[in-house]
Formats: structure tokens, C-alpha cells, sequence
């Protein structure tokens, strides 16, 4: 009888733990360290086939390798901005393809990577939401994104922070996402620092209410994009359902660890979000938070529908918000020249337009 294989890396080391319990067998060791060691194996040495896993017998090596399967993912085309960052696009499985960028900063690398192929909340600036959502990604999905990324990139060493800001809405496909986070930060995993890690939403109240209280806190940014209700519907959908009131007291409710920050992204588009007024009504409506503010250029292409700020607006904006003592970093240019804003690339690639490198 054929054995159905399951992919190793959709399992956190508790669930490996658990299946070693239910299928005891007289040659498997089913010590809790076993399941220890094949996480070391999988995430840190990175091997890709159980036979490389040297100091697990032989016999255990067998059962992994009629249960399981350790895949990965390849990177089907790379665009390279003048800017140093890179988007990749990854092919899975099933021919879907998904986009993962490498942001490198002076002294630190930051990977932005997909929770979803395509994406259900419909933002109205966004290209990713013109595919409507495909399907979700599995934890493997998730964070095979990195070991893509380390494999093109050898010498970028230092990828510190992970950002899931690429495509899809993280807390719609809640419970991988969480399978994904805990692989990523388990010490025999990848061993990430849970403070390097931010999770953006566009605003699914439900999930910002419990993530909140899951064992990994992980960084919590917003989408935010529009400071009357009127203009946060008309760009962002989910603002039907969860208001801006209801958003706001969600988040003064969020439980922060000591110095930390919730991050507001707001997209400036030319005469709908950027004016002064607007940086006033945004300062009143967070006051009272512990927040930051990343503001973002909205990228224009031809086919957009909304305008780029001018250069002027965008820094008159952020001086107000400076003059009023909050940090509001002008995200400016990171990999414009590459269609870098969420989601542009697998979309124009859908509709078969060729880029320049
Ligand atoms: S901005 Fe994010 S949440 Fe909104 S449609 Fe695009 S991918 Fe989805």
C-alpha cells in the first residue's frame, strides 16, 4: 500500500512531536529530541532530503522518508531595483506564482513575504486585489519564501526582519499564518526574534482582537490609509464591516510589550489622503496610542486609477507630522522602478506585460 507523504514543513515541532507519539513503532526513536533534531536539520543546517539528517538512525531516517517529504521552492524570474531591492517571483507547486522582496537597508536585510495568492479584501489601490484570492498559502509556503530568498541571495547574511506585507491578508488565512510564526521563531527552528517580525492587516477586527493574546507577539502593524470613514471605504472595503471607531478601539486595546509600537501604514495619494488637513485629523484620530506612522508614496503606474503625491506634499505631510513629535517615516522609492508597491508584479505578469530589468 502507497503512504499519502506529508510535507514535513507544514508541521511546527509539537505537531511532529505528537506524530511520532500516535505512530510509534519499535524503530523509531520517539524521544521528544528527535523531532529536535530534524527541526535543526530542516531549518538551520538546511538540508532538503531526510539521508542528510546524519545523526538520526537509519531506521527512523526510513519511516521519515515513506511519511514525509521536505520540499522547497524556486524562484521563477527576479527583478532588481536601482534601489538594491530585489522582488522575486516564486513558483509553487501548483503553478500559482507569488511575489517575496528583499529589502536591504545599511546595516540589515528585511524579507517581505506572501500570505495568500491573490487576496480577498478588495483594497481599491492595490493590484494584488485585482486577482480576488486564489488560494491560501500553507505554513511550508510560507516560509520556504525565506529559504528561496537565502539560497539566491548567499552573502546577504543579515535578514533580520520579516515583514508579511507582501501578498494576501495575513489574518485571513489565521491559523497557517500562526503555524508559520512558530516555526519561524522556535529555537530549534529558525530561531527568529518574534520582535523582527510584524504581521500587517487591513483591519480583520476578530483575528487583531486575539492575536493580541497568542503565545508569539509578534509585531502588529494597520493598514490604515484613510482618516474619515468615507474615504477609508472607499479605498479599503473591510471598512464596512469594521469602522474606523470600532479599528481605533481595537487597537488602544492591543496588548503591547514594554517599547513597543503598533505601525499605521498610510498610503498618501495625491488629493485624496495627502493634504494637511488630512495629517490633523490623522494625529486626532490616534491620539492616545502608542504608534508609529509609515507613510507611503502611492506608486502610480499608467493603468492606476489614483495619483502619486508630488514629492513637496508627501514631505509637507510628514514635516507636520514631525512638527507634532511622531515618528512618521516617508517610505520613499524601494523598488518603485520594479512595480514595488504590494502585489503590482504577479498581476502585470498575469496580464503578460514584459518589464525592463
Ligand atoms: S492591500 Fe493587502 S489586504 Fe488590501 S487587497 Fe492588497 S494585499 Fe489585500
Amino acid at each position: 500500500m502507497v503512504t499519502k507523504r506529508n510535507n514535513i514543513k507544514n508541521f511546527t515541532r509539537q505537531n511532529l512531536r505528537e506524530w511520532f507519539k500516535k505512530n510509534e513503532k519499535p524503530q523509531i526513536s520517539t524521544k521528544p529530541f528527535r523531532a529536535d533534531q530534524i527541526f535543526k536539520w530542516l531549518y538551520q543546517k538546511r538540508v532538503e532530503s531526510f539521508d542528510k539528517m546524519l545523526n538520526i538512525g537509519q531506521g527512523t531516517r526510513e519511516i521519515l522518508e515513506n511519511h514525509f517529504y521536505v520540499c522547497s521552492l524556486k524562484v521563477s524570474n527576479k527583478f532588481k531595483s536601482r534601489d538594491g531591492s530585489i522582488k522575486f517571483q516564486i513558483l509553487l507547486d501548483d503553478s500559482n506564482i507569488i511575489e517575496t522582496v528583499f529589502l536591504p537597508h545599511k546595516n540589515h536585510n528585511t524579507i517581505c513575504v506572501s500570505s495568500q495568492v491573490g487576496c480577498a479584501m478588495g483594497c481599491d489601490f492595490c493590484m494584488t486585489a485585482k486577482m480576488g484570492l486564489i488560494r491560501n498559502l500553507n505554513p511550508s509556503e510560507i516560509i520556504n519564501q525565506i529559504f528561496a530568498v537565502r539560497k539566491e541571495l548567499p552573502n546577504a547574511k543579515n535578514i533580520r526582519n520579516i515583514v508579511f506585507m507582501g501578498m494576501g491578508e495575513p489574518f485571513h488565512n489565521y491559523k497557517n499564518l500562526m503555524q508559520a510564526l512558530e516555526i519561524l521563531t522556535d529555537e530549534h527552528g529558525f530561531n527568529f526574534s518574534h520582535r523582527r517580525i510584524t504581521v500587517s492587516t487591513s483591519g480583520l477586527l476578530p483575528k487583531i482582537k486575539i492575536f493580541g493574546f497568542e503565545k508569539i507577539k509578534a509585531n502588529l502593524a494597520v493598514s490604515l490609509n484613510g482618516v474619515t470613514n468615507a474615504v477609508r471605504t472607499k479605498l479599503m472595503p473591510v471598512n464596512k464591516s469594521y469602522n474606523l471607531e470600532k479599528l481605533i478601539k481595537a487597537c488602544s486595546e492591543f496588548p503591547l510589550e514594554s517599547r513597543k509600537r503598533i505601525t499605521f501604514e498610510y498610503v498618501l495619494i495625491r488629493g485624496l489622503t495627502d493634504s494637511i488637513e488630512d495629517a490633523k485629523n490623522l494625529i486626532k484620530l490616534l491620539h492616545g496610542l502608542k504608534f508609529k506612522i509609515n507613510l507611503i508614496p502611492y506608486n502610480s503606474t499608467p493603468s492606476s486609477k489614483y495619483d502619486s503625491p508630488s514629492p513637496e506634499q508627501a514631505r509637507m505631510f510628514q514635516k507636520y507630522l514631525l512638527d507634532h513629535k511622531i515618528i512618521a517615516p516617508l517610505r520613499i522609492s524601494k523598488g518603485q522602478d520594479i512595480q514595488g508597491a504590494c502585489g503590482q508584479l504577479a498581476v502585470e505578469n498575469m496580464r503578460r506585460i514584459e518589464y525592463l530589468i
